[in-house]
Formats: structure tokens, sequence, C-alpha cells
């Protein structure tokens, strides 16, 4: 850590970076650095951390593999951690039960229930992201949605202190739910028992669909808008004569208007021109105002 570093954080030199670019960390691969970025080693190192920020009142966020974020130019204030360690992202089944550390890829968990012969998740392959991520934003496919499997969740507050949040005080809804505690350490869901050869014949299918629709030719693709109640965010878009509409180095994809294509040479600032522009002129059209799916930081 370099002398910048506020002497106060400096307990946790060995696993902070300071001004580290944000960019490589997330999937439109622009945007500026963040003050301190963080990999804790253990939950010890993790809960220390948290509770300093708190008594500094410095800005704390967990960063999953930035499927959902876009970091503004200027950079983010405060810390940024990632989960990446062994402690965050061990995943484990049992009978019908998966305990995922909130770190591990919904890559990781797909696979962990498929071997257990547990279903349910298939539809959710090859959607970029971690569990915390996903549980955060109550991520999703069609009809199936990661909220309908989870059964309770590890959290830290602010305090660097872990609580288990049980079912019943758990609240999904569409790409939105209650988890808002400053880390997601740890969930437990439940599958259904399903034989391997059907589990794999819906993962087959679910990538099938998936590849026929996103942008996977391009490095830095992210979803936008969330759809409105009854309609379709890429079919408005698309209705609007924006598909291909460009600001700078961002384009809007022409296989799902819904993605936003981002070139090397691009910036945060050109993506969030075009995200303003989309929305203007969906209203204008439409009368309907497009919700950010992401965040932006
Ligand atoms: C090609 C592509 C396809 C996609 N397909 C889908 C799809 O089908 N359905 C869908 O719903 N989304 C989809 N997305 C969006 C995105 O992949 C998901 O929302 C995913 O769950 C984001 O996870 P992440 O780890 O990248 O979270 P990030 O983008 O890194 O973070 C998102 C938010 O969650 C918070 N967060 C992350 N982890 C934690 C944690 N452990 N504790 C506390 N807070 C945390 C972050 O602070 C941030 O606020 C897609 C994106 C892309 C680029």
């Amino acid at each position: 850590m370099t002398e910048t570093a506020p002497g106060k954080l400096q307990e946790f030199a060995e696993i902070l970076k300071p001004k580290e670019p944000l960019g490589p960390y997330t999937i439109f691969k622009v945007g500026g650095p963040a003050e301190f970025f963080a990999q804790p080693r253990t939950i010890q190192e993790l809960s220390a951390l948290v509770k300093r920020c708190h008594e500094l009142s410095m800005p704390f966020r967990i960063l999953g593999v930035g499927g959902n974020v876009l970091v503004r130019d200027e950079g983010v204030k405060g810390v940024v951690a990632r989960l990446g360690a062994a402690p965050f992202v061990d995943v484990k089944a049992q009978g019908k039960r998966i305990r995922a550390g909130c770190g591990s890829s919904i890559a990781a968990l797909i696979a962990a229930a498929a071997r257990s012969g547990l279903g349910g998740l298939e539809p959710l392959v090859g959607m970029p992201g971690t569990v915390g991520g996903a549980l955060r934003h109550n991520a999703g496919e069609r009809s199936t949605e990661i909220g309908q499997f989870v059964r309770s969740v590890d959290v830290m507050d602010l305090h660097g202190n872990i609580q288990t949040r049980e079912q019943d005080e758990l609240r999904f809804s569409y790409r939105s739910s209650n988890l808002d505690d400053p880390v997601l350490l740890v969930a437990e869901l439940e599958l259904e028992p399903e034989r391997s050869e059907l589990i794999v014949k819906h993962l087959q299918k679910a990538w099938i669909e998936r590849k026929a629709s996103h942008p996977f030719s391009y490095q830095a693709a992210g979803r936008i808008f969330k759809n409105p109640p009854g309609l379709s965010a890429a079919a408005l878009i698309e209705e609007a004569g924006l598909v291909g509409a460009k600001v700078g180095g961002a384009h809007v994809n022409e296989r799902d208007a819904n993605f936003f294509v981002v070139e090397p040479s691009s910036s945060a600032r050109d993506v969030v021109r075009l995200i303003e522009l989309v929305k203007t002129r969906v209203q204008e059209k439409f009368k309907t105002d497009l919700e950010l799916e992401m965040s932006i930081w």
C-alpha cells in the first residue's frame, strides 16, 4: 500500500491495492479506479475491514464479476472488495440443499447442483455473475429466478457481525431483493432431485437459447434495463429505431437491443450517454420509463 493510504487502513496493507482500475474486473471493461481495492483472505479479515470502513465513514462495496455494474470514469471512493478467496467460494451439496459461498460463480453453483442430481437452476446457465450478485438482483431468466430456491442467507452487517437471514425475512421480486446488507456471505438453496440426463438436456436447451440471443461474440456487452411490466425492454428499444445507435465507442446490440456493446476505446461516459439517449427516445415514443437493471457506481 502507498503512503497515500489513510494510516487507519494500514493494518490491511497486505490485502489492499490503492487506485486499482476497476474496468478489468467488470463485464463492460471501462471505468475508473477504486480508491482501495481489497481481496480479503479470511472471513475475519473481511469482518475487520468492514468494521473499520464503517468507523471511518468510508464507503464499502462488494464487486462480484461486475456483470451488473458500470463504474464511472472518475472511479469510486472508499473500498471495493472481491470475495475470490477460498472461504468465500465453497459450494457443497447435501441432500436437496446446496450451501454456496457468495463469491462463487453461478456456473460453479449450477455445476455442483448438476453433479448432485439437483435441478431447477438450468435456465441461468451462461449468465455471468457470482451467487452474491445474483441474490442481490434476484437474477433470473424467463420464469426462473434464483430467489425461489433460497432458504437462508448468511450476511455481514456494518459492524462486521454475521447473522443468518431466514426465508421468512427474505423478499424477492423482479430483479430485486431486500438483501441490502453490506456483505452476502453464504446462501443455502433447496433444489429438486432430478435425473442427470434430464438436467444435462435442460442445460443444453438453455445454453442454445442464450447463445442465439446474447452478443457473446463481443468481449464487453452488458444488459441494461429491466423489462417494464408486461413489456420487453429490447422490443421497445428496437421499435424506437435504436438498434445500432451509437455514442462514442458504445452501441446498441443488433441481436438483443437490451445489450450495449462497449469497444475497448470507449469510456463509461459513452455508456451513460447512450443510456440517457435510449431512455429519452423510448419515453418520447412510448411514454414508458425504462428503469436500469444494472448499477452505476
Ligand atoms: C451476457 C450477460 C447475460 C446476462 N444474463 C442475465 C440473465 O439472464 N438474468 C439476469 O438476471 N441477469 C443477467 N445478466 C446480469 C448479471 O450477469 C447478473 O445480474 C449477475 O447476477 C451479476 O452478478 P455479479 O457477480 O456480476 O454482480 P456485480 O455486477 O459484481 O454486482 C451487482 C450488485 O451486487 C452487489 N454484490 C455482488 N456480490 C455481493 C455480495 N457478496 N455481497 C453484497 N453485495 C454484492 C454489488 O455490490 C452490486 O451492487 C447478464 C449479464 C450479461 C453481461
